[in-house]
């Protein structure tokens, strides 16, 4: 697969505006799915906050010769696109570029096509971009598993003896993921507040949220084989922001010994727009040094982060916006390209459309954690919001806003958000 090793240079400039600081100039080309005015969900990307239509391209025969199918730009997810592989997505990224380089003129001064392929974003709805089939949730960041072990064990035990060795993960619930914008209630379940007397059931009132990115994989290996260090990336597609929603009083009397179940499966919101490895290329870097050598098959070449800049945010019921949390996705001790080849090292099947979550990644500095938890540090720090109210936990009324980003030599890249409201518990 090394011809997968040469990205395709993207033009300098668009004939579409992108407004400063957009994280979405022509050199992104990031992939969703949009609908507009009543019509069908199907595949766009986006210049600044112009939505493109790729279906109305296709039609116009603009994306010919790509050797994808017709009704592939008609589906409502992008898992038929992504069916694929690496190869065809990247020609297709290239093919847009070019599209929408503001020396081309055919898509430009095709005034017809321009009013039939061009939508603003306010007027669009962003749906889920792809039916995600299975989802598997990493722990990823050693300054999350440190703070968290340390909040429970203690410093001395707060990494488990496995967790400098593996990539520690579960497998989450796929069929609650929703896209970014959508409300989501406060879980109900059975708790334990008081470890001296009976369980009780009710609303979650330790609700916190998770910063995490995801990627989403290409159709992987038969079931047995195991995808290496090295072919990796070929594997995945591209990142999205992920909030991994977490009801700490239900999670922390439940989870022992098989780990979340109900304190997680009530729903995590996915970013809609997912942004290629190609488009991050830019802004890869080293990953933290690590403590000894891995297994020779976890061994790579170091260089499997991107420096992405992270910010959370909430915003209060009263409309008043709050950041409280600036991270970095090169903080992960375990790189994406780890994850995936520990996850089918035993010879499980990955296929496409599956997302591999992060973990909660926590910056260095405590002003980058990424959960509530470590934040308000199991709720005896609370955090003092721009409007005078506190927080240990989520509020009902409260949105989450993630945000990330990558900057570098006049160059941003970025993800746009995903944000989610919590409604009272139903
Ligand atoms: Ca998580």
């Amino acid at each position: 697969m090394s011809d997968l090793k040469n990205i395709p240079v993207m033009p300098k400039s668009s004939w579409i505006d992108a407004p400063a600081g957009s994280d979405f100039p022509v050199q992104n080309i990031p992939f969703g799915i949009f609908s507009a005015e009543g019509g069908s969900a199907h595949p766009c990307t986006r210049v600044g906050d112009t939505v493109v239509d790729l279906r109305v391209l296709a039609e116009a025969g603009l994306l010919n010769g790509l050797a994808i199918e017709a009704e592939d730009f008609q589906a409502d997810t992008l898992n038929p696109l992504m069916r694929h592989g690496k190869a065809v997505m990247r020609k297709l990224r290239q093919r847009l570029g070019e599209l929408l380089a503001a020396e081309n003129a055919t898509f430009r001064d095709n005034a017809e096509l321009r009013k039939k392929a061009l939508f603003p974003l306010e007027k669009c709805t962003l749906h889920l971009p792809v039916e995600v089939g299975d989802y598997t949730d990493f722990y990823s960041s050693r300054e999350h598993a440190f703070n968290v072990g340390t909040m429970f064990r203690g410093p001395e035990n707060a990494l488990m003896p496995n967790w400098l060795h593996l990539p520690v993960g579960y497998h989450g619930r796929a069929s609650s993921i929703v896209v970014s914008g959508t409300p989501l209630h406060r879980p109900k379940g059975q708790m334990r507040p008081k470890p001296e007397e009976p369980p009780v059931f009710g609303a979650s009132k330790q609700l916190d949220f998770e910063l995490e990115t995801g990627f989403i994989t290409f159709q992987g290996k038969p079931l047995g084989q195991q995808i290496t260090m090295e072919e990796a990336e070929d594997y995945i597609f591209g990142m999205v922001l992920f909030n991994d929603w977490s009801a700490r009083d239900i999670q922390s009397w439940e989870y022992v010994p098989l780990g979340p179940f109900l304190g997680k499966n009530f729903g995590s919101s996915l970013g809609a727009w997912v942004v290629t490895l190609d488009a991050l290329e830019p802004f890869r870097t080293a990953q933290p040094k690590p403590e000894f050598e891995p297994l020779p098959y976890l061994r790579g070449n170091g260089k499997q982060a991107f420096d992405i800049a992270l910010v959370t945010a909430i915003t209060t019921p009263e409309g008043n916006e709050t950041v409280i949390s600036r991270s970095n996705f090169k903080h992960l001790y375990w790189s994406m390209a780890q994850q995936l080849a520990h996850h089918t090292v035993n010879g499980c099947n990955i296929r496409c459309g599956d997302l591999l979550a992060s973990g909660t990644i926590s910056a260095p500095d405590a002003g980058g954690y990424g959960s509530m938890l470590e934040l308000s540090w199991r709720g005896t720090k609370p955090l003092k919001m721009n409007d005078g109210s506190e927080r240990k936990f989520i509020h009902d009324g409260d949105t989450v806003i993630m945000r990330g980003h990558c900057e570098k030599d006049g160059l941003r890249i970025g993800f746009g958000e995903v944000r989610g409201e919590i409604l009272p518990a139903l």
